[in-house]
């Protein structure tokens, strides 16, 4: 049975953060120094993680996403990921990736039966890679997506956060990339979770991101598929791939919300940038499945319509993302 939150939406999607560490230090995702890290207890065990992903499908999610900080820094993901895979009823499993782990993993999570990757990229210029990634290698991400084509996933979700004065230069670049090859690109609004003080001046509004790109290309409407969420979709016409755009803060997000999230720590949530959350590990700890999906329920109750938060209100507490997952 569809399972529906009190304003009607269909939610049938969790993101289950299995982390919070990370090996880049994204400017718009975490603080320079990076963030405190939980310590072992805090974080859900596997057998734990298992159990709400369990809970989960038996109300009725369909998709799960794994993501973290960066998912495939965890020791023994893959396994985990096999069984995960497994869980009876799962439509779709998939995972959010900055990339840099793939050369070496890519085959492996192939295998365990994970279906699609998302791979955040928010620039295809070296210095401006290490620039917002602080220090990463964007070589060794290009090198990952050619390794999980090869590994037989299909083509690759690619998100880019797009900043103004940073890689905003570089919109046309990622959808060009679409001409020939069948990338889904998603170019998704800057969120002030960090509360920087010149957030306002970096934020480019989904509007601007289409206009720019229609000024060159002609864009067609693209019907989103089941499951997909928030993202509105184009073609380029005669393009291998798709554009999509994500306006978490010019609107068109709550709308759709399709989802629910639980962090590595265990805190359930219906709404990214709600400071409230439910704690589920005294419910995994008693071993009670029955609380636990009624807790699940109660997330998917309590969702609000909207997060409120746009260019003119914003009094949102900061945290890295990080820690929830995105
Ligand atoms: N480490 C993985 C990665 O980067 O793909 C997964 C976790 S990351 C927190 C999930 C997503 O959140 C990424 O696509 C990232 O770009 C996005 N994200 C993080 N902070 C953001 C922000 N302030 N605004 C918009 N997107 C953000
Ligand atoms: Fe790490 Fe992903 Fe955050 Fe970047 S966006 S710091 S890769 S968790």
């Amino acid at each position: 049975m569809k399972l529906l939150d009190t304003h009607g939406r269909h939610i049938n999607y969790l993101r289950l953060s299995v982390t919070d560490r990370c090996n880049l230090r994204c400017s718009y995702c975490m603080p320079e120094q990076g963030v405190e890290k939980l310590c072992h207890e805090d974080i859900l065990t596997y057998e734990d993680l298992i159990c709400v992903a369990e809970e989960a499908v038996a109300i009725g999610i369909e998709k799960i996403r794994i993501t973290g900080g960066e998912p495939l820094v965890r020791r023994d993901i893959i396994p985990f990921l096999r069984a995960i895979s497994a869980v009876p009823g799962l439509k779709q499993l998939v995972l959010t990736t900055n990339g840099l782990l793939l050369e070496e993993l890519a085959e492996d999570l192939h295998r365990a039966g994970v279906q699609r990757l998302n791979i955040s990229l928010d620039s295809l210029k070296q210095e401006t890679f290490a620039h917002i990634t602080r220090g990463g290698d964007l070589q060794r991400v290009l090198r990952g997506l050619q390794a999980a084509e090869r590994a037989g996933f299909p083509p690759h979700k690619i998100n880019m956060v797009v900043m103004r004065g940073i890689n905003d230069d570089e919109v046309l670049d990622f959808a060009t990339m679409t001409m020939d090859r069948p990338f889904a690109v998603r170019f998704i609004e800057y969120m002030p979770t960090l509360q920087a003080e010149n957030w306002r001046t970096l934020s480019v509004s989904g509007h601007e991101i289409l206009e720019r790109i229609g000024k060159r290309y002609e864009l067609i409407p693209y019907g989103s598929q089941d499951l997909a969420g928030p993202s509105r979709n184009f073609k380029i016409k005669g393009s291998a791939g798709s554009i999509g755009i994500i306006t978490p803060i010019s609107g068109h997000f709550c709308r759709d919300c399709n989802r629910i999230r639980v962090t590595s720590a265990g805190l359930a949530k219906g709404c990214l940038l709600s400071g409230e959350g439910l704690d589920l590990k005294p419910l995994l700890r008693s071993g009670d499945r029955t609380r636990l999906g009624e807790a699940l329920r109660l997330i998917v109750a309590g969702k609000p319509d909207g997060h409120g938060l746009d260019n003119d209100n914003n009094d949102l507490q900061p945290f890295a993302m990080s820690r929830v997952g995105g």
